[in-house]
């Protein structure tokens, strides 16, 4: 029945997938066409782009963001043409013949889609700046209210409902056939738009604190506004970084200690003997969504608590297990906790300073058609401005994730056990088929945790 309700839609995906190329690279000679032709002068007639400043700033804007598209799509691309098509020998350890085809189909398929879903959000956002839509939508809040502040707020909610309806569909498709038919998913479809839903309330709810007490802070403090701005950002990243699994967890999943006495008395050996003080140990029930299996680290302040996955309980031996929670001790052991936070909070005052510097730039609000001086117009185009900068920092945030993956590992091989920490690796990877040979350069911007084929070489050294 399920196969036959969606024959369409994979129809469409398969015709869809072989032109795709063909309608991007179309579609952006069209508009580079269209840019450079004298017919495109009666596109810029309107008042506020006589000003060629303005329309330089909007020519910069729509060239970085056709460049990070072309940029995202060639990794995608050189990623996808990585895969050989028969098992190689370095993953004769990991998976099987068939576990291979399948890991590499699964690969494929999720491939297939996000380039369909990433190229459609691609010409909707171009139309959309091309086209004035930030500026018509900020004509449309400022009819609601005169209070600034409030127009910022709805101006927001209302993108955020937009790109939540947008990718309502794409996330039902990705999780009621994509994962489904890979054995992963497990939820209902009930739960699924629970949560569409309190994600959302949360959204509006969090970002409306937040951005009201930026802009607050914005109306009164102009040229320090970077610095209150980052002080407020980086307490906020704390809280949530002390209180994230006993406030936000509780709404999407149930926490519960773990009862399984012979795991506990393993674990709390191992934290023991490493001198990790450890408070308690909670499962987390990730089964109710996805068969897929993992484990984290979480500093309830004052206490350190792990969180376990139930699938990753399932999957593994107790061993594997310990193993598992000491690389995640060796996170908090080698403070990589604190440095990926110091890490964090760098990277957001770098952003608010450079943002402060361009405040004082009222063209580029108007490049995207704003007519008068509005921030939240101004903080979309700033956005997309920074996307270079961006880039460079979410790479270095990658290498230096990758560098800790490697130190947590060697201190699970210090101080536990180096193989079961591989049997455990293995496991893992081969049950949540795993793309083991992504392209270098891809793994090299994207990946935030080494491939396992590295991970094992840097063990069995
Ligand atoms: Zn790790």
């Amino acid at each position: 029945m399920r196969e036959k309700k969606y024959r369409y839609f994979k129809i469409i995906i398969k015709k869809l997938k072989m032109k795709y190329i063909a309608f991007t690279i179309l579609y952006i000679l069209l508009f580079i066409f269209l840019m450079s032709s004298p017919a495109c002068s009666c596109m810029f007639t309107l008042e506020e782009l006589h000003n060629t400043q303005v329309h330089n700033i909007l020519l910069i804007i729509l060239a970085l963001f056709i460049w990070e598209f072309i940029f995202s799509k060639t990794l995608d691309y050189l990623n996808s043409k990585s895969w050989k098509e028969s098992l190689p020998d370095e993953l004769k350890d990991i998976y099987d013949e068939e576990k291979y085809a399948k890991s590499m189909k699964y690969e494929k398929t999720k491939h297939t889609f996000s380039s369909i879903t990433g190229i459609f959000s691609f010409i909707l956002m171009l139309l959309v700046l091309v086209f004035g839509g930030f500026g018509w939508l900020d004509d449309l809040v400022k009819t609601f209210t005169d209070i600034s502040l409030l127009q910022s707020l709805y101006f927001f909610w209302i993108i955020f409902l937009i790109q939540t309806l947008i990718s309502l569909p794409i996330n039902y498709y990705s999780t009621f056939v994509i994962e489904e038919k890979f054995w992963f998913n497990k939820m209902w479809k009930k739960m699924f738009f629970l949560d569409t839903f309190k994600s959302l309330v949360l959204g509006v709810i969090i970002w409306g604190v937040l951005l009201s007490a930026i802009i607050w802070i914005y109306s009164i403090a102009w040229n320090l506004f970077w610095l209150y701005a980052w002080g407020l950002l980086t307490f906020f990243s704390i809280f949530m970084m002390m209180f994230y699994s006993s406030l936000i967890v509780p709404l999407f999943n149930k926490q519960t200690p773990l009862e399984d006495w012979e795991l506990r008395s393993w674990i709390q050996d191992f934290a023991d003997k490493v001198w990790f003080t450890l408070d308690n140990i909670f499962v987390i029930d990730g089964s109710k969504r996805s068969s897929k299996a993992n484990a984290y680290f979480s500093w309830f302040w004052p206490k350190k608590r792990i969180v376990l996955y139930d699938t990753l309980i399932k999957d593994l031996e107790t061993e594997e297990l310990v193993a598992v929670l000491a690389h995640e001790i060796g996170h908090y052991k080698r403070k990589h906790t604190l440095q990926m936070l110091a890490f964090s909070i760098i990277q957001t005052g770098s952003m608010l300073y450079i943002l402060g510097l361009a405040l004082n730039y009222e063209e580029i609000s108007q490049a995207l058609w704003a007519i008068t001086w509005s921030f939240h117009v101004w903080a979309i185009a700033f956005g997309i401005l920074f996307t270079p900068i961006s880039i460079v920092l979410g790479t270095l945030w990658s290498i230096l994730s990758r560098r800790n993956e490697y130190q947590a590992d060697e201190f699970a091989k210090n101080n536990y056990d180096a193989q079961k920490l591989e049997s455990a690796l293995i496991k893992l990877s081969r049950n949540n088929l795993s793309n083991l040979q992504p392209h270098p350069l891809y793994e090299f911007f994207h990946y935030s945790h080494p491939t396992v084929l590295k991970r094992l070489e840097a063990l069995r050294k």
